[in-house]
């Protein structure tokens, strides 16, 4: 639009368009994904971890870092208990399942309520992001915390995020948040990759598809907002069980029906990033 044309001033169009950011990128890191969700307890630390792992599978050096700082997963999906290393300056991050992995859960005891305020957030964020020895990674995937909270808005603006995945369940009130989220995104001016409909349905015993929580909702979000629809995972018995066992279901069984789904994930990102140079 001819903002001259319509009489814009200047500042009704700084509101309009998406602000643009001195990002820097995450050394160390070729490519930054967040995983992102508009609630908890969609899956998201289920789809990152895994995703991770699938793209290890396909020959990606991959690192993951826990950016939800109030309720880190990765220790317990990882089945990691040991403390990260230091040389002073910075952290080393603990190798599993051939990914290098970062969380505040490796730093605090697993039943330590993190009582945080935003400063301390940010904060907790730089240090992951600047003072973390990430080597030579083609992706660093981020799980980050629910919400349009303070470090989706630390790491929109300061940080080089290629893009972002966000992950919803089917329900009418996770969709709601998650329009908010695809407009917080759009607004800060980083890209979105897709949306992914978790939980989609189950099969049961009977070979009866049951979509628990409806059906077809993200993807009804994705073409109102334009974004691509990358796919739904339908809700899996093993798949929880895998990741309360510390090792996710891509590592424990990468033949089963959920793993060759990360996988086709997997070979998207590999395939948009790294096969295009
Ligand atoms: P979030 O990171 O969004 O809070 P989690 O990844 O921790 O969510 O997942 C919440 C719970 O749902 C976990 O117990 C996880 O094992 C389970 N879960 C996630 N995705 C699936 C799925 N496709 N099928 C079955 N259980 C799942």
């Amino acid at each position: 639009m001819d903002n001259k044309k319509v009489g814009l001033s200047d500042t009704t169009k700084a509101k309009t368009e998406p602000k643009t950011f001195r990002r820097n990128p995450i050394i160390g890191t070729k490519y930054t994904i967040a995983i992102s969700s508009a609630k908890g307890g969609v899956g998201k630390s289920t789809f990152a971890t895994n995703l991770a792992l699938a793209l290890k599978q396909i020959g990606c050096e991959v690192g993951i870092l826990d950016a939800d700082v109030y309720g880190p997963s990765l220790p317990k999906l990882f089945a990691i208990n040991e403390k990260p290393e230091t040389n002073g300056q910075k952290l080393k991050p603990i190798v599993k399942y051939g990914i290098q992995c970062m969380s505040i859960g490796f730093l605090t005891e697993e039943q330590t309520p993190m009582i945080w305020r935003g400063p301390m957030v940010i904060s907790a964020i730089k240090t992951f992001t600047e003072k973390v020895e990430w080597k030579n990674l083609d992706f660093l995937i981020v799980d980050m915390p629910p919400g349009t909270g303070d470090t989706q808005l630390t790491f929109a603006q300061g940080i080089k995020v290629d893009s972002a995945i966000i992950i919803s369940t089917p329900q009418e009130i996770a969709l709601m948040d998650v329009k908010r989220g695809i407009k917080m995104f759009d607004k800060l001016g980083v890209k979105i990759l897709g949306l992914v409909e978790n939980m989609s349905y189950f099969i049961g015993d009977d070979k009866k598809k049951y979509e628990i929580f409806g059906n077809g909702g993200v993807k009804e979000t994705s073409i109102e907002f334009k974004k691509e629809f990358l796919g739904e995972i339908p809700i899996d018995t093993e798949v929880g069980k895998a990741g309360d066992n510390g090792k996710p279901i891509v590592e424990q069984n990468p033949n089963h029906t959920i793993s060759n789904i990360y996988m086709s994930f997997a070979n998207k990102l590999k395939k948009l990033y790294l096969d295009k140079n």
